[in-house]
């Protein structure tokens, strides 16, 4: 792997932002601090227009390049929030929050695009403009959601746009990313079954919703199981289920269950909403139960533009040499709210190896700080390769 010379001065100081960023871990759109932080680097560089409050705490950089000759225009995007998790790794520069953590390593994703706004502020080597997207409540909100309706597409005349994930366990210095579907789409359901509560000793004068409910949650499986093609994905996970009793000797009146369905194309997204739909129904009505039913789709499938992921290829290949780069890896089941930055326009997300450590959302994980040599790079070689100087 080779650290771009352009990045290689600056990286003690990107890992200085790392660790701040990671000691003051902020929630969702409740990123005042980071985004703060984020504003005052930006304007120390010399961006040349810095816009907040895109999408609630989102923020935007303008870098021009010392060309314009070119109309292009491409956006680098990074996400600054952290997870409600109860940090456990010992680090000096730990969460000085009880119970908030940067857990998922949105602290080096905002780090190396910090690290990469500065570089191409000080070279200007290019042609157009690159635009830095820093946004908010990946993790729960929809933050890439709320900058896309905010105009942040047509505002900045964004024509693609490029997202950067770390993945642990996969060695530092590769990259991973495929055409078409990267992630999943992620829904939610919420659902209350009602029945008639009663006595426990005597349930045929009651509708015990428990056993319907128990009969839901092994019925759902069966949607993945026999209503989808075996060559394709669908995961459906029942992640809560609670009776309103509290007793031994009281059947429930109602019981309510919650749970996630992950899909990678969206005919497959369609089809396990009607069979959600449709089983939930059918099985509680078997045994004289009623449910309703509250399916909200919630982030769509990350979905990766063929061209687009061919260039990311060739710049990641170019970073980390041809054999560092899979260029077809698998999809994750997981989801990303850059999604809806990917609907909006062509482009690609791409991962980068995090070295050997704990997995995302675990309260042990730490984001490696030699990934950031790593991420600056690629970041500055996609600059160089969509926006060339003639
Ligand atoms: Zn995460
Ligand atoms: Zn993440």
């Amino acid at each position: 792997m080779l650290t771009d010379t352009r990045i290689e001065p600056y990286l003690p100081q990107i890992m200085d932002w790392r660790q701040q960023i990671h000691s003051n871990p902020e929630l969702g759109f409740d990123v005042h601090e980071t985004a703060a932080f984020v504003v005052a680097k930006l304007q120390e560089f010399g961006v040349d227009e810095v816009v907040e409050g895109i999408g609630g705490t989102g923020v935007v950089g303008v870098i021009e390049g010392q060309s314009n000759s070119s109309e292009l225009c491409i956006g680098l995007r990074a996400d600054m929030d952290a997870l409600p998790i109860h940090e456990q790794t010992g680090l000096a520069y730990a969460s000085k929050t009880q119970g908030k953590m940067h857990a998922c390593g949105h602290d080096g994703h905002t780090a190396m695009l910090l690290g990469a706004a500065k570089a191409l502020c000080e070279s200007r080597r290019f042609n157009g403009k690159a635009v830095v997207i820093f946004q908010p409540a990946e993790e729960m909100g929809g933050g890439g959601r709320a900058m896309v309706q905010d105009g942040l597409m047509e505002r900045f005349d964004i024509q693609k746009v490029f997202g950067m994930h770390n993945m642990p366990n996969m060695p530092v210095g590769e990259f991973g990313l495929c055409p078409g579907p990267i992630m999943a789409s992620a829904d939610v359901f919420d659902v209350t079954v009602q029945g008639k509560g009663g006595h426990a000793a005597m349930p045929h004068q009651c509708v015990d919703t428990t056993v319907a409910a128990a009969h839901i949650v092994t019925a759902l499986q069966s949607i993945a199981a026999r209503n989808v093609d075996p060559l394709k994905s669908a995961v459906i996970s029942v992640t809560s289920l609670h009776t309103d009793g509290e007793s031994y000797n009281v059947l429930p009146q109602s019981v309510a269950i919650r749970g996630t369905v992950r899909t990678l194309s969206n005919d497959i997204q369609d089809l396990v909403e009607d069979a959600v739909h449709r089983v939930i129904n059918n099985t509680a009505s078997a045994y004289g139960a009623e449910a309703q039913i509250n399916y909200k789709r919630d982030y769509p499938v990350t979905c990766n533009h063929v061209e687009e992921t061919h260039i990311a290829g060739n710049v990641a290949t170019d970073v980390a040499g041809e054999d560092k780069v899979q260029r077809s890896m698998l999809p994750l089941m997981g989801a990303e709210d850059f999604s809806f930055m990917l609907n909006a326009r062509p482009g690609a997300f791409i991962f980068v190896g995090n070295g050997e450590s704990a997995a995302l959302h675990h309260p042990q994980y730490n984001f490696n700080d030699d990934v950031l040599a790593v991420g600056c790079s690629y970041w500055l070689r996609l600059v160089d390769s969509m926006l060339p100087l003639n």
